[in-house]
């Protein structure tokens, strides 16, 4: 069972004959590692080009309250999506009985199509952590995340509030690292001279209208996706942002692509919310504050 993401498994670069080493010191023991050496271990990120929007979540299908905005920035900025994990402890609704590596398999497939779907043209990125045990791999996902922050350098974080939208575990746990590690950077001296530039952070999520909306959609009583479903602890800094008809659609068509998540009265009651509601609600969070 993979506890760290693959990444981190790679053979390191050979850096030490060009950078001072100053992981042993002089008595031999071993030196907490220099920031210079913690951004050069995470250099297979580096490889990832610059992205204006950075989505992360959790789990394949977790982009359903923010796949109409990436749609709609997705035709003038580039997109990346990263996922924490491939969704293997998840359930297969579709029939196929899938379970573990098939499922994980099937659900990346799964999200490769809700992307082309939502013309993103971005290919997702699969950090492979363990699906429903985030909360050991904390620290490893926050190193990985402000790597990849510090390679796709993005002006727009989109990611979960502190209520995960469905109040999984993962979700919060993602919310959370994704914060942590974009907070980190944005007010360290150190990564100050790499002239990271602390992005707008928005956290998925509904506010309390549309909550009322989904309540009165969804299909009752909800089915265990959406059992959990709460609004925003407050509205305060949210925003509320108009999804036009056509993008919609495409929203609709990739819900569709995730077959082995939602089963058809999903669907449907979702169709009927984004009728209702044809807008997406995030909070905004000062990361720099
Ligand atoms: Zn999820």
């Amino acid at each position: 069972m993979r506890t760290q993401s693959p990444y981190r498994q790679l053979p390191q670069i050979q850096l030490s004959r060009y950078l001072t080493d100053t992981s042993q010191n002089h008595s031999g023991r071993k030196a907490p590692l220099s920031w210079v050496s913690q951004v050069m271990n995470q250099l297979p990120f580096l490889g990832l080009r610059p992205a204006q929007i950075l989505v992360v979540l959790a789990h394949p299908d977790d982009e359903v309250l923010t796949s109409g905005i990436a749609s709609l920035l997705g035709e003038s900025k580039s997109v990346q999506f990263v996922y924490a994990t491939s969704g293997e402890a998840g359930q297969d609704v579709s029939g196929l009985d899938l379970k573990g590596a098939s499922l994980a398999s099937a659900r990346e497939l799964e999200q490769h199509s809700a992307l082309r779907a939502l013309d993103i043209k971005r290919e997702p990125l699969f950090l492979h952590y363990h699906d429903g045990g985030l909360d050991t791999q904390k620290e490893s996902l926050k190193a990985d995340l402000m790597a990849i922050l510090q390679a796709t350098r993005p002006q727009v974080v989109l990611t979960f509030g502190p209520d995960g939208f469905t109040g999984h575990p993962d979700h919060i746990l993602v919310g959370k690292a994704t914060y942590e590690a974009a907070q980190a950077l944005s007010q360290s001296k150190q990564y100050a001279l790499t002239r990271f530039k602390p992005p707008q952070f928005l956290q998925m999520g509904l506010t309390h209208e549309a909550y009322q909306q989904f309540m009165k959609t969804f299909t009752q009583p909800l089915s265990s996706s959406w059992v959990d479903v709460k609004p925003m602890a407050e509205d305060a800094h949210a925003i509320k942002i108009p999804i036009p008809h056509d993008v919609i659609q495409r929203k609709l068509l990739a819900i569709a692509s995730h077959r082995t998540q939602f089963p058809q009265d999903d669907l449907e009651s979702f169709k009927r919310f984004q009728e209702a509601f044809p807008f997406e609600t995030f909070q905004r969070l000062d990361i720099t504050a």
